[in-house]
């Protein structure tokens, strides 16, 4: 048997051992589901919302993925107070017709398929429509520990100044 040959045995007989040694499929936990229904709502905490706001809890941050995530609805007229995510938030609309606003700049109206994508330390709102509930998926980074800064609450009177719903 020449060396090449020898080369081919030895990888082919090491590799099993090695990708099984390697591979962190081995080592991890298993797949695992959350039934639906088994992670009860919580009410959205009144110092930091205003009106009815449910949170669904889906997914809490771990240490392969640092965001959690919920779908959030909100009673017509509810929205969340003004805050920051330290490490940026993603919604995706999926029921009703919302609104939401970055600070010094216009309320937009959101719908179901609308992604909103809250960069790291933008101060903002979202909520319903003052008609219309709205949930949306949100998936929010987490740093150190916080995923949120809250900050005061969306007056009437800034709520008031959206259009077109
Ligand atoms: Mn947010």
């Amino acid at each position: 048997m020449n060396r090449h040959a020898w080369v081919l045995i030895g990888i082919a007989s090491l590799a099993p051992a090695s990708n099984a040694a390697a591979d962190p499929d081995t080592q991890a936990p298993g797949q695992r589901v959350a039934a639906a229904g088994s992670q009860p709502s919580v009410a959205g905490p009144t110092e930091n919302v205003t009106g009815r706001v449910r949170v669904d809890p889906l997914f809490a941050a771990d240490a392969a993925i640092a965001a959690s995530s919920a779908y959030v609805t909100f009673e017509p007229g509810a929205r969340s107070a003004w805050h920051t995510h330290p490490a940026g938030q993603r919604l995706v609309v999926t029921a009703g017709v919302g609104l939401t606003q970055e600070w010094g700049k216009p309320i937009q109206v959101i719908r179901p398929g609308d992604v909103v994508v809250c960069p790291p330390g933008v101060r903002h709102w979202h909520g319903a429509g003052p008609r219309t509930a709205m949930t949306h998926l949100a998936v929010t980074g987490v740093v150190e520990g916080k995923s949120v800064e809250w900050m005061q609450k969306v007056s009437d009177e800034e709520y008031n100044r959206h259009v077109g719903l």
